[in-house]
């Protein structure tokens, strides 16, 4: 048995794998693979469809909301937001709350100007800074929902008038949330909601078509839309995989009944942290992030044998990022709650051992 904490690609349910496994052999009984068929078909369009009409029921989107998957990487909307949002002679508002909301700053400053509204960079990322004001002329406010690196969450939605725009790539789907509340949400599907290779993009069209920049028909949104998610090949496979997922996620009871699964796999990892000196808990409690737990271990040579035995009991992926160091444990949907047992368990055990 091996239980996969990885950040990304991560882990899909079981069911998604088989599933998709035999859609390459022999896709719908039609005696060809899901790799071979065109995407103008019938037999994807329904795949097209149906994704996207899942996404809109799962996250209780308004019927004008257009969803989208395009591909690039949630990289590729960090520079395609603000070509399609922010023009040349205008100002954004941004939230820098990691190394992914850091590097859509970067970007954005490309396009227009970049004002960012408040930081945690001073103390390396580990909360999320809170009485900020955003300033009202700004075309949108962007921020991480939540911080994948760093393992903090944003637990509520700030309140303003500003269009919203959300990088939403390792919590989308996991917590019941007021979509509608954003102009845009964009996330890479390989953390929450399939094969790496594709990005969902939610996005209130009203928002479109007012920078009067001129922009390759592939950055924009709005030729996306026209032509229902085609406008050229798409991620066939990968949309596939974002499909049954999603199929996956309405069986479970969809996001009320995950974001229930999720804060009991956070509540038993956290306690654990908590619980035994050895470990810490880097981030402020109040800003954790249910998906990805970071935590350390002072001495060096414990923190390798903690390694060590992670590996001999076959945990995956629990490594933190080298820009943060000790352990990030990512509990996204499909993690089952059994994995977080097996892990803390071993935790009690070796916390025990040290004393
Ligand atoms: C993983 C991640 C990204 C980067 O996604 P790519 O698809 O590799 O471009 C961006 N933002 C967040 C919050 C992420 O977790």
């Amino acid at each position: 048995m091996v239980h996969n904490f990885n950040a990304g690609p991560s882990i899909l349910p079981k069911t998604v794998f088989q599933q998709a496994s035999e859609a390459i052999l022999n896709y719908n009984n039609m005696g060809l693979s899901i790799l071979e068929i065109g995407h103008r078909t019938d037999a994807f369009q329904s795949v097209m469809d149906e994704a996207q009409s899942l996404v809109k029921e799962l996250m209780m989107l308004e019927s004008n909301r257009e969803v989208l998957f395009l591909h690039g990487g949630a990289s590729t909307q960090f520079f395609q937001v603000p070509m399609n949002l922010l023009a040349e002679k205008a100002t954004a508002s941004y939230l820098d709350c990691g190394v992914w909301g850091s590097k859509a700053i970067k970007e954005a400053k490309l396009y227009g100007t970049v004002e960012v509204a408040a930081s945690s960079r001073d103390r390396n990322y580990s909360y999320i800074p809170g009485n900020y004001t955003i300033r009202e002329d700004a075309a949108y406010f962007h921020y991480t929902t939540n911080n994948t690196v760093e393992g903090t969450q944003m637990h509520s939605v700030p309140a303003t008038n500003i269009p919203l725009v959300a990088d939403m790539s390792s919590d989308i789907l996991s917590t019941v949330m007021d979509f509608n509340r954003f102009s845009l949400i964009y996330a890479g599907a390989q953390k929450n909601i399939g094969a790496a290779g594709v990005n969902l993009v939610i996005v209130d069209p009203e928002i479109l078509g007012k920078t009067g920049r001129a922009m390759p028909s592939m950055m924009d949104y709005r030729e996306h839309i026209k032509n229902g998610s085609m406008l050229n090949t798409p991620p066939v496979f990968a949309v596939y995989v974002c499909m049954l997922t999603l199929r996956w996620l309405k069986e479970q009871g969809g996001v009320p009944a995950i974001q229930k699964i999720n804060e009991r796999k956070a509540k038993l990892l956290y306690d654990t942290i908590d619980q035994y000196p050895v470990f810490n808990g880097v981030v402020a409690k109040e800003d954790r992030s249910l998906m990805n737990a970071v935590f350390t271990i002072n001495d060096p040579e414990v923190e390798k044998e903690f390694i060590a035995t992670c590996k001999a009991n076959n945990l995956y992926g629990v490594k933190g990022h080298r820009s943060v160091g000790g352990f990030r444990i990512s509990m996204y949907n499909a993690l089952p709650f059994e994995s977080v047992v097996v892990l803390t368990d071993l935790m009690k055990e070796f916390a025990n051992k040290k004393g």
